[in-house]
């Protein structure tokens, strides 16, 4: 016998009378908006309607009062140590650095329970504060693809890789980034994407630049994340690297394209922000690291 009873769709969720702050190709605001989400997905947004409270809905949200809007992004993080947040905050940037490079060394191989814990915690304080996007470079990845996967975060990941930044084998980096790529690129629906992670412009050499060069061709759907022009360290290096200056250095090696997100750009002059747009690549420029610590000591 075929179903006879009344076809009626039943939503996931409908928010009504609400302030609906929208990213559409025209930037639509509705002052009074309604969001209908069905099997997962956003079905409708649009101006409120007479009857709306009265939708069949699993979830139903008087909006009157609030504002709904997509959600934010966290365009660069390392998410395994949200445990640690503010544990240094009273060193200056040379000191945290030498505290921390050994630590993250360690964490490659320890402190599972640590890591995974602030992974669980970023989720949930992402969530709560309406993060629901992350781009984050870290030591084991793999630790946390799956609780942010499982908690719902749309995350891009991938470990990170500098052949002087720490005492690991530089093979053995390469491998565990095409591992993780090969095993969580578009894991959860495809809320999991890897990306590639030279660590920073100060602390890889030219080959590993090169060989970050080849990893990102075999991947040429993939990000690639880095911390760009944070130090004043980060053209010094690009010149013993042979090239003019840190984007030199990237254009030289193929990277310096739309893929590229760099992280900071703290130092960069007008001549490396046009050069960056030109080629469309991407800036993260997170000052309120910087209120966490102060890389010029002698400026108060
Ligand atoms: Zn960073």
């Amino acid at each position: 016998m075929p179903n006879m009873e009344k076809n009626v769709v039943q939503e996931d969720l409908v928010i009504h009378d609400a302030v609906v702050v929208t990213v559409d190709d025209r930037g639509r605001i509705y002052e009074s908006g309604t969001v209908v989400v069905r099997d997962g997905e956003i079905r409708e947004v649009r101006s409120s309607e007479p009857g709306d409270a009265d939708i069949a809905a699993d979830r139903m949200v008087d909006g009157e009062g609030r504002l709904v809007l997509p959600g934010l992004v966290n365009a660069h993080a390392h998410l395994e140590g949200t445990a640690l947040s503010g544990a240094f905050s009273e060193l200056d940037a040379m000191e945290l650095f030498a505290y921390m490079t050994p630590f993250v060394a360690g964490m490659a191989e320890e402190y599972d329970d640590l890591l995974e814990a602030g992974y669980e915690l970023a989720a949930l304080t992402f969530l709560q504060g309406g993060i629901t996007a992350v781009n984050t470079m870290d030591v084991r990845p793999a630790l946390g693809a799956d609780i942010l996967g499982e908690a719902g975060v749309r995350a891009v990941m991938g470990p990170m890789i500098s052949d002087l930044f720490w005492d690991r084998s530089v093979d053995e980096q390469f491998e565990q980034a095409r591992s993780f790529i090969e095993s969580y690129d578009g894991a959860y629906d495809g809320r999991i994407r890897a990306a590639v992670c030279p660590h920073d412009d100060w602390s890889c050499t030219r080959e590993a630049w090169e060989r970050t060069a080849d990893l990102a061709d075999d991947y040429p759907d993939l990000p690639v994340h880095t911390h760009l022009l944070e130090l004043d360290e980060s053209d010094r290096m690009a010149r013993a690297n042979g090239a003019e200056d840190s984007l030199a250095l990237l254009e030289e090696v193929g990277l310096l394209d739309e893929r590229l997100v760099g992280a900071h750009f703290r130092v960069a002059d007008d001549d490396d922000v046009t050069r960056m747009a030109a080629a469309d690549a991407g800036v993260a420029h997170c000052p309120s690291i910087f209120g966490y610590y102060n890389l010029d000591p002698e400026t108060p």
